[in-house]
């Protein structure tokens, strides 16, 4: 199929971007590699795009204060090979590798990734583990959206159409921090079946403030909430135990809800077994 229709614009700058994207029915268009998929298959039918492709500024990682800062337009190639990434964001850096194939993060962004907020994506859980925030611009300004608030719904989230993502913050790593992160896939770069993103800080000999996101099992990226707090006391199995109340998997194409259940606990002992692991 073709798709319908549709105007084009090529901002000038982030103020432009907005301006242009105040007109009804316009769509950021930003990699491309998700859009440009759903504008075929006719299940979007902007009446613009307007690319943001080239906008100063939007594809720095930056580290400032303790915090790490990703620019919206940052290929998913370039967080992949970023030393910055590997460095203070690690858990990103193990999400990398898993996002489609080469050409696909090639072309495909960090802000496309969150803003389009597939369920089985992996970008939108790592967010959620490790409690970043996402700086979007609009009509009436700039402001910060925390992760655990930013996800909505099936690829529903805080942006309006009216708005720009420009940013992921999300905290650096310290000497104590944990991360873990596992999936399973058809195929190596196929969106997972399920999928766990965890970020914790290692305190004696155990956790705390452990976060768990699971990908893949719901409309959006979901903490275990339960199970976050069994695997802070030290007891994975009752962890295991847990997700029976912290996760409702849904029947999919790629699995039963049964299955994806399943799937969760066998990750979740992975991952339980990573995040004893200090970071080399
Ligand atoms: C074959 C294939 C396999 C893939 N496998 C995976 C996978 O395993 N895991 C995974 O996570 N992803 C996967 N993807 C998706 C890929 O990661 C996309 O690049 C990503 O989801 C969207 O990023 P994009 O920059 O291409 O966004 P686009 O396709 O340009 O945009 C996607 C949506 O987000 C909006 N948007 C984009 N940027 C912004 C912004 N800055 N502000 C506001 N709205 C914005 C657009 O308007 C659009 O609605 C796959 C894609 C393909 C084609």
């Amino acid at each position: 199929m073709k798709p319908a229709p549709f105007a084009y614009a090529k901002a000038r700058s982030l103020d432009h971007a907005i301006e242009l994207l105040a007109g009804a029915e316009a769509r950021v268009l930003a990699g491309g590699q998700s859009l440009i998929a759903t504008l075929n298959m006719r299940l979007s039918h902007p009446s613009l795009l307007v690319d943001i492709n080239g906008l100063d500024g939007l594809d720095r990682i930056a580290v400032v204060n303790g915090t790490v800062e990703i620019g919206a337009l940052t290929r998913h190639a370039q967080a992949e090979h970023s030393s910055e990434i590997a460095r203070h964001a690690p858990l990103i850096a193990l999400a990398m590798p898993q996002i489609g194939h080469p050409a696909i993060r090639n072309r495909g962004t960090i802000g496309g990734s969150i803003a389009f907020a597939d369920p089985a994506a992996e970008l939108p859980a790592c967010l959620l583990a490790l409690g970043g925030d996402v700086e979007i611009a609009g009509p009436s300004g700039k402001r910060t959206v925390v992760a655990d608030d930013f996800f909505k719904g099936l690829f529903e989230t805080a942006l309006t159409p009216h708005d720009v993502l420009t940013a992921i913050r999300v905290p650096a790593a310290g000497a104590d921090t944990r991360v873990g992160f596992a999936e399973v896939a058809r195929r190596h770069g196929d969106y997972a079946m399920a999928g766990l993103a965890a970020c914790a800080r290692a305190a004696g000999g155990g956790l705390s403030n452990v976060r768990l996101a699971f990908f893949g099992v719901g409309a959006m990226p979901v903490r275990a909430r339960q199970a976050e707090a069994a695997l802070g006391a030290g007891d994975v199995d009752r962890a295991v135990g847990a997700l029976a109340h912290d996760l409702d998997p849904p029947d999919d194409v790629q699995a039963t809800g049964a299955v994806k259940r399943h799937l969760a606990g066998v990750l979740l002992r992975r991952v339980a077994a990573q995040l004893q692991e200090p970071r080399p």
